[in-house]
């Protein structure tokens, strides 16, 4: 029989030293990129080492491995039947470039001047070590939350491994709707538009879709001393060419025209009438940020980048195949089927032949208006009461679209401070998070399941 959930006051101690197990985790060198090559120790090891680091957890939780790479924890609530919390990290992390020049080896955890420094420190083992952290401190202090809370880590998300969609298959198969999902996406950033001043805790509400298609075209070959009017090379070039940014029509998601607003909330003078008439004119942002090309234009439509090419053997010979790869993000609203419909009117050559790689659809667009965004928001405000929260949509995956499928309420964000130089070290050189900014995020985690009703 669980017990009745507890309320708890607000003026817990958490334990001190996350740094330091932030640290232990990221000497593990869970690189899931190079599983074939180090072999499956160190994720077992990582196992093992939460196990040590959070031993409440480990009494209290009970703990399911779902395929070798899915560690799915369940925090029972004092009701069973109400829909569940599920906070998802992955604790694998992405290859270190050998001719990167890292302040502190990356795999060594270099804790100095109050910050944590390694592969892994923002993506994702810091977030993930809040979350536990949050949990731990609550065990300690005796709390029970009203609802089930589920951890689900996942140990393969940056080689789009199958860990997290096991999870929410397993857990959709056994009726369960998660009432609200957590993910890795936005961050805690110092102004993210040029016109909008102070920090914003950015959430994502949702994601865009993943699409690679291939375009083929075959030639006759033979000397290249007399061409056909156009080769198979010509051909894809002339393919890719029609493919330009206006391809793909603009529209303006909710989520962008809330951001809008309350950007425009805290400016002033003309940035703020600029603001205020984007945020009413959905139509006019959608035109404005496609003109305006790069990350603006990306939130508005689908992109297209072709990414590779190839055909032809030699200087002299007419290709008797050509080839290219395209890499396309959809946007929210749209549809795999309807892109790839689009691509081949757009390209209108019935000899180039269009095939699809891989696929992902775009995630439906989380609410802003319902108790489980208040949550956050409320969440925010205990943890960064200098922030204010917004919401936006996320040009890359996370794992967190698995449970988009039936899940109404998946957001995607983890309450860490980030600078742009910050944000630049995730997969690349130098990823580094400040202590004080762990122990925030531990505050966000402990302050959501503290409020959950
Ligand atoms: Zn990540």
């Amino acid at each position: 029989m669980p017990a009745a959930a507890t309320p708890l006051p607000e003026t817990l101690t958490p334990r001190p030293g996350v740094g330091e197990r932030l640290s232990r985790m990221i000497r593990l060198p869970t690189v899931s990129a190079e599983l074939d090559a180090r072999g499956p120790q160190p994720f077992e090891d990582f196992v093992v080492l939460l196990a040590e680091l959070y031993p409440l957890v480990h009494e209290h939780l009970s703990l399911e491995r779902v395929t070798e790479f899915g560690l799915l924890f369940r925090w029972a609530g004092a009701a069973a039947s109400a829909q569940p919390v599920v906070l998802m990290a992955h604790y694998d992390v992405v290859p270190v470039d050998e001719s990167d020049a890292w302040t502190y080896p990356p795999f060594e955890g270099r804790v100095e001047d109050g910050w944590v420094y390694g592969r892994g420190a923002l993506d994702d083992k810091g977030p993930l070590a809040i979350v536990l952290e949050a949990v731990e401190n609550l065990l300690a202090a005796g709390f029970t939350p009203p609802r089930d809370v589920y951890l689900s880590f996942g140990g393969n998300e940056e080689t789009y491994g199958a860990a997290a969609e096991q999870i929410a298959t397993t857990l959709q198969g056994r009726g369960i709707v998660p009432w609200l999902v957590l993910d890795e996406g936005g961050a805690v950033v110092d102004a993210p538009l040029p016109f909008a001043l102070g920090d914003a805790a950015m959430v994502g509400v949702g994601e865009k879709g993943v699409l690679t298609l291939r375009l083929t075209a075959r030639g006759d070959g033979g000397h290249a001393s007399a061409p056909p009017k156009i080769t198979a090379v010509g051909r894809i070039a002339r393919a890719i060419d029609r493919l330009d940014p206006w391809t793909f029509p603009a529209h303006s998601p909710k989520a962008i025209t809330r951001m809008l607003a309350q950007f425009a909330d805290r400016a002033s003078g003309a940035p703020q009438l600029l603001l205020r008439t984007l945020a009413t004119f959905p139509w006019l942002t959608a035109r404005a940020f496609a003109a305006m090309g790069g990350e603006p234009a990306a939130l508005v439509r689908t992109t297209v980048a072709a990414t590779m090419q190839q055909g032809g053997t030699a200087a002299n010979v007419l290709p008797s195949q050509a080839s290219a790869t395209l890499n396309l993000r959809i946007a929210l609203g749209e549809t795999v089927a309807g892109t790839v419909r689009r691509v081949k009117r757009r390209i209108a050559d019935p000899l180039v032949e269009v095939t699809v790689v891989e696929s992902s659809e775009p995630s439906p667009e989380s609410p802003t208006d319902n108790d489980q965004f208040a949550l956050i928001v409320d969440a925010v405000n205990a943890s960064y009461p200098n922030a204010s929260t917004v919401p936006y949509v996320m040009m890359a995956a996370t794992d967190s679209r698995h449970f988009h499928r039936f899940s109404p309420a998946v957001y995607r964000f983890a309450p860490l401070e980030m600078t742009n130089a910050q944000r630049a070290s995730i997969h690349g050189v130098d990823e580094r998070v400040e202590i004080a900014s762990l122990e925030r995020g531990e505050l966000f985690h402990r302050a959501l399941l503290q409020r959950l009703q």
